[in-house]
């Protein structure tokens, strides 16, 4: 039987960079200015790499990105063809190869329910000090805004590591609000990393009233996101980082070393390390490890969805155990 491999995608937004809005800096590392959007021609290269390679995975779609509007209504300083078009082009190419999910509202402020308004505390302080009453609203607007939009939503990714401090009352959350939201009694999370673990695959971690969610952790580390930080864009480059996960000949690299050792490989970048600060460098970096996995791994794993990782899961729960997780240990 093949073993799955996956791709998590975090951090995208219609036009809007969140990275751009939470990063705290207006430069990259080596000073060139941030660039605060990404055009969709840089969406649809993404969209066309997925579909030549047959890439699967787990998409996030932030519904209030920044705290600049949402995906219903609008969002500042996107134009309403442009918001369309990006959630047009994730709906017809993406959502059949990856599972849609939210970030949070915002991956930036944390909103009040009550009036809309923007917290003082980024959404990552805000999910310490809440309980689970307070975080099943809270999921489930962003859960229920995605489903508004039109995106088959039932499962979360933490923005940074939301929910780490209180994870219990965030997991039996997020399946009260996935089932609230939508009727679905299963659901899935995103928070955990779990990188040089032997064995590192999914597990079950909570179960109430027939209702079950799914914990899927990154078991790799985003080794694209070097590229927001340098104008380097050569071939060499690429191919260079592309070894970190895969080297040409499919012997080493990360994605290779969780399979040796019987895990899942479970890759992970972000939409700003794809974007490549404009530049798109890791795009063509994902392109060519695609490429690699494919002709050097095909008899050994298969691209899946996290839904169909999640439905493998709930088929055969034995074989699923619950990890040691350091405290620490985030998907990050
Ligand atoms: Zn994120």
């Amino acid at each position: 039987m093949k073993v799955p491999v996956s791709l998590i995608i975090d951090d995208p937004a219609p036009i809007i960079s969140v990275y751009y809005e939470h990063a705290g800096t207006a430069f990259t590392r080596d000073g060139r200015p941030l660039v605060p959007t990404y055009s969709n021609e840089l969406l649809f290269r993404f969209c066309d790499i997925v579909e030549k390679r047959g890439i699967k995975g787990k998409y996030s779609v932030i519904p209030m990105p920044g705290n600049k509007g949402d995906i219903i209504n609008g969002l500042e300083g996107v134009e309403k063809k442009d918001l369309d078009e990006w959630l047009n082009a994730v709906k017809t190419r993406l959502a059949p190869r990856f599972t849609i999910g939210p970030e949070m509202l915002t991956h930036h402020k944390a909103i009040d329910l009550e009036t809309g308004k923007a917290l003082s505390v980024n959404e990552r302080d805000f999910a310490a000090t809440q309980t689970r009453e307070t975080l099943t609203p809270y999921i489930e607007k962003a859960v229920s805004l995605l489903n508004q939009a039109g995106f088959d939503a039932f499962g979360v990714t933490s923005p940074w590591d939301f929910g780490i401090e209180v994870e219990k009352d965030y997991q039996a959350a997020i399946s009260e609000a996935v089932y609230n939201a939508t009727g679905r009694k299963n659901s899935w999370l995103f928070l955990r990393g779990l990188r040089n673990t032997p064995n590192a695959k999914p597990w079950i971690g909570h179960k109430e009233d027939g209702r079950t969610l799914v914990c899927i952790p990154a078991t790799t580390n985003d080794h694209i996101w070097q590229t927001i930080d340098t104008p380097e864009t050569s071939e060499e480059y690429v191919q260079s980082v592309a070894d970190e996960i895969i080297t040409k000949d499919g012997k080493d690299g990360e994605a290779v070393r969780v399979l040796e050792t019987g895990g899942y490989p479970i890759l992970i970048a972000h939409w700003q390390s794809l974007m490549s600060n404009g530049l798109g460098t890791g795009l063509r970096i994902l392109d060519e490890v695609a490429r690699r996995i494919n002709e050097n791994l095909s008899d050994r794993v298969e691209w899946k969805s996290f839904k169909e990782i999640m439905e493998m899961v709930l088929a055969n729960p034995e074989n699923y155990q619950t990890p040691d997780l350091d405290p620490k240990d985030s998907g990050i």
